[in-house]
């Protein structure tokens, strides 16, 4: 069989791809080939016919092509794909019974997530290339050692975009109720089927314990808790008390059941956080320690002026709020705010609160979500612990 070949267009804007990036879209290349067919492997060249490696076809999605391999030809099988896999498993530490063990184009997996918590493996296939070899996927990660079950979850709405159909199941058939787990010592009861992410926010299990060694004898507000993640750390590192916030009521059950369940005490609650800090406005002083890690403000670079707006505001009210010699614990998840423009919200709303503020660390997405030079779409996670004098 001839492999199929996808041509470059000579465009007015240079498409990024040739630069390194591991994506074409649908406008950027010449009318595809006959054999090539979605879901399959195919060669990229530029305009001029030179090699720029291979990736996975899709004509339905506007991504019609991620590279996989730099060199052309390559194979997308059952055999290539597992190989991937390994390759992927092996780059992290295998000591590590909760991590991303497959992390997409950063792996040369284009649309493959894996997690793992413990024994249990949740698989996200977000492209067709993926879907298609499925069954094989899951058969090898189902073999991998310590491993008893694979959750599919196959719910995320850009599987849409793939043309692909949304739904939730096991490997084993069975369902999978809701569990206990311990994460970095503390316990958690996670629904892997059916909560936010795969589950836990696993990108940020090491920033957890690393803002909790900060919190002794401290008065913390972990806004936007979820499970609690970092307000049960601070708990247990001897904080003079724990307020968490989330406007998610089954969250803050989460983290109440998960702080009982520990032996910790903390105070969790239902609010808006915009809506708390406009009602505790005058209330200056009232934390030692505050930990800002909102959902994401923008996903896409259209959204960005208005997300820039939102992370002022939070950051300069909260500022507000923290005693002298203070610390800020902040994060953005939002992909298109940079390290660059986030630090320059932070110093805005720094100059505006009327408070200075120094660098006590620069914390980022864990070594298991790695970051490619050439795809600055795996790169999305950027936080600031900040000491206000
Ligand atoms: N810090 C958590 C993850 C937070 S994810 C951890 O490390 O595990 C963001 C959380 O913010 C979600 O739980 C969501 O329910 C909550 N949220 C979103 N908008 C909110 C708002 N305006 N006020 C309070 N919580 C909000």
């Amino acid at each position: 069989m001839n492999r199929p070949v996808l041509k470059l267009r000579r465009c007015p804007r240079r498409p990024r791809v040739l630069d390194g990036h591991p994506w074409v879209f649908a406008g950027e290349v010449e009318r595809p080939p006959q054999d090539a067919a979605d879901g399959h492997a195919a060669d990229l060249v530029d305009p001029r016919g030179r090699s720029l490696g291979s990736g996975i076809y899709n004509s339905r999605s506007k991504i019609v092509w991620r590279r996989f391999a730099r060199d052309n030809g390559a194979a997308w099988d059952e055999e290539a794909v597992c190989g991937r896999i390994d390759a992927a498993v092996a780059r992290r530490d295998p000591s590590a019974r909760f991590c991303r063990l497959v992390w997409s184009e950063a792996d040369d997996l284009p649309g493959l997530v894996v997690d793992r918590y413990d024994d249990v493996l949740v698989l996200q296939a977000l492209t067709l290339g993926v879907d298609r070899l499925l069954a094989e996927i899951v058969g090898h990660l189902r073999a991998l050692p310590d491993v008893t079950e694979v959750i599919l979850r196959n719910d995320a709405p850009v599987r849409r975009q793939e043309g692909l159909a949304r739904a939730v199941s096991t490997v084993s058939g069975a369902a999978v109720p809701p569990r206990w787990f311990t994460v970095e010592g503390i316990e958690y009861r996670l629904d892997l089927t059916g909560g936010q992410k795969t589950g836990f926010y696993l990108d940020q299990r090491e920033q957890h314990p690393a803002v909790g060694a900060m919190a002794a004898g401290r008065r913390v507000l972990d806004a936007f808790c979820h499970q609690g993640g970092f307000a049960l750390h601070c708990a247990k590192a001897g904080a003079a008390s724990v307020l968490a916030l989330d406007s998610s009521a089954e969250a803050v059950e989460a983290a109440r059941a998960n702080a009982a369940r520990n032996g910790l005490t903390i105070t969790a609650e239902v609010a808006n956080v915009f809506d708390y800090f406009t009602s505790h406005r005058e209330a200056r002083g009232l934390f030692d320690l505050i930990i800002l890690d909102p959902p994401p403000f923008a996903r896409a670079r259209s959204a960005l002026d208005g997300a820039l707006r939102g992370y002022k505001e939070l950051n300069l009210r909260a500022l507000r709020l923290l005693s002298p010699g203070g610390i800020l614990a902040t994060y953005t998840c939002s992909q298109p705010v940079d390290r660059t423009l986030f630090r320059s919200v932070l110093a805005d709303a720094a100059r505006d609160a009327r408070r200075s503020a120094t660098i006590l660390a620069e914390p980022r997405q864990p070594a298991d979500h790695p970051v490619r030079l050439d795809f600055p779409e795996s790169e999305y996670l950027r936080g600031y612990l900040l000491r206000a004098p």
